[in-house]
């Protein structure tokens, strides 16, 4: 039995009960023409802007004004520093330790640096195992991999897929996987909630899977990182990778955060590209030193990061601290279920939900699928007031994001699809 309640009253209620209701305001929302706030359910791509950011940002620029080059070590926050700023909160968010977590490049990026470290393919052991419905630069990085080590891209990449008729990946099919072709897969690497249906994997169960058959295991955490708790350190995962601009709100394009784990935290023998931020900090400014490894997460960094956009992240980490992952995805869980039983409530056979109806088993989104609409579909809601994210052939995503979405929002995006559809 559910607890929730249909009609806006139950909203407006839930509203006033929120504790987390009032950072709402430190956030922009986007608004119509007569400036009336739009239902923005798309923090799963673009995260709000916070209303902090600006003054996180204008700091070091009026440092950089006033101290040109000094202010590597003299700015409020010296820039020679300033990602160690981020790395405890980040590492809060992940479910890390600090030495596991370091804010670096995008993720694509970091991707490719932890395959080359942690992908490596034996004549016999190659292959990289992914979901079949994975984000597609990580599909295309992927395939890169094995072309550069000389493999066939084709025969290299092993599909973990839905069945026939469903649209979630199934463990036992994993497991079938990984017991017949186990000693041929080098690298598992899966979206640890995926982007498409947004079902949340079990990452520890991937991890113990994939390490008992022999292979590496890492994690795509772009849709997990700030949604859901991704436990990284318990997971045992060797590497996750995330970005920080999605769930994250810390602009367009910005910085991506890296997991290694502990475990190889001091491992020299790994495979790295490497540049000065992977030298020892104390040596780096001597120049001429033979290379001396940094150890943890920081030990992967090549250049000195831009600052401008490590300061966006900062604020948006700041909140982040002041709410905790806890009380965060306490509310989601409310405010999704809450989602999920007003579409349920409008009784519609062509609706189907893609996501799990486990809160345990996903985060904020829920994929709807609406059978016989187009993209026309998608048109209407933008116009009728709603962002919300639409895929091909059929699928409307929509993440009521517990920072800044309200139960008023899910509300009104139920009732205008309602009207819609009618
Ligand atoms: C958003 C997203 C990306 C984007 O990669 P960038 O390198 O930040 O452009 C990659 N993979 C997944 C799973 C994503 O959700």
């Amino acid at each position: 039995m559910s607890h929730y309640k249909i009609g806006l009253e139950y909203a407006q209620q839930q509203d006033e009960n929120d504790p987390l209701a009032t950072f709402r305001d430190r956030f922009h929302i986007p608004k119509d023409k007569e400036g009336t706030d739009l239902i923005y359910m798309t923090g799963n791509s673009l995260g709000l802007q916070p209303k902090a950011t600006k003054a996180y940002i204008h700091q070091e620029l009026e440092d950089w004004a006033n101290l040109g080059v000094e202010g590597h070590t003299e700015a409020k926050n010296p820039w020679l520093h300033y990602h160690e700023l981020l790395t405890e909160s980040m590492s809060n968010v992940v479910g890390a330790k600090p030495i596991e977590v370091i804010v670096m490049n995008t993720l694509t990026v970091n991707l490719h640096l932890m395959m080359v470290s942690f992908y490596k393919p034996t004549p016999k052991r190659y292959k990289i195992l992914i979901e079949a419905d994975a984000f597609p630069s990580d599909k295309y990085a992927v395939e890169s991999q094995l072309r550069y080590h000389g493999f066939d891209e084709k025969e290299g990449v092993v599909l973990w897929k839905a069945r026939k008729g469903e649209e979630l990946a199934n463990y036992e099919d994993l497991e079938t996987i990984l017991e017949t072709q186990g000693d041929e897969i080098a690298l598992v690497m899966i979206g640890g909630v995926n982007y498409y249906t947004g079902q949340f994997f079990d990452l520890k169960r991937i991890t113990q899977l994939g390490h008992q058959h022999g292979c590496v295991v890492g994690f795509d955490c772009a849709h997990g990182a700030g949604n859901v708790a991704l436990n990284l350190h318990d997971s045992g995962a060797d590497f996750a990778v995330w970005c920080t601009y999605k769930y994250l709100n810390s602009g367009p394009g910005s910085l991506g955060g890296c997991f290694i784990h502990e475990r190889h935290a001091h491992n020299k023998n790994l495979n790295r590209f490497t540049g000065w931020w992977s030298h020892n900090k104390e040596t780096r400014f001597k120049m001429r030193d033979e290379f001396d490894q940094l150890a943890g997460a920081e030990g992967w960094q090549l250049s000195n990061p831009p600052i401008l956009s490590m300061a966006a992240i900062r604020a948006s980490l700041d909140m982040f601290a002041e709410v905790g992952m806890d009380k965060l995805t306490k509310k989601s869980k409310q405010l999704t279920g809450y989602f999920e039983f007003l579409i349920e409530e409008m009784n519609n056979a062509n609706i189907k939900i893609m996501t799990p109806s486990n809160p345990e088993e996903r985060g904020c989104q829920l994929s709807i699928q609406v059978k016989n609409a187009d993209k026309k579909l998608h048109h209407q809601l933008t116009e009728a007031g709603v962002i919300s994210d639409w895929r091909e052939p059929d699928v409307i995503r929509c993440a009521p994001v517990p920072l800044y979405n309200s139960f008023q929002d899910v509300y009104y995006l139920v009732e205008k699809l309602k009207e819609i559809l009618k």
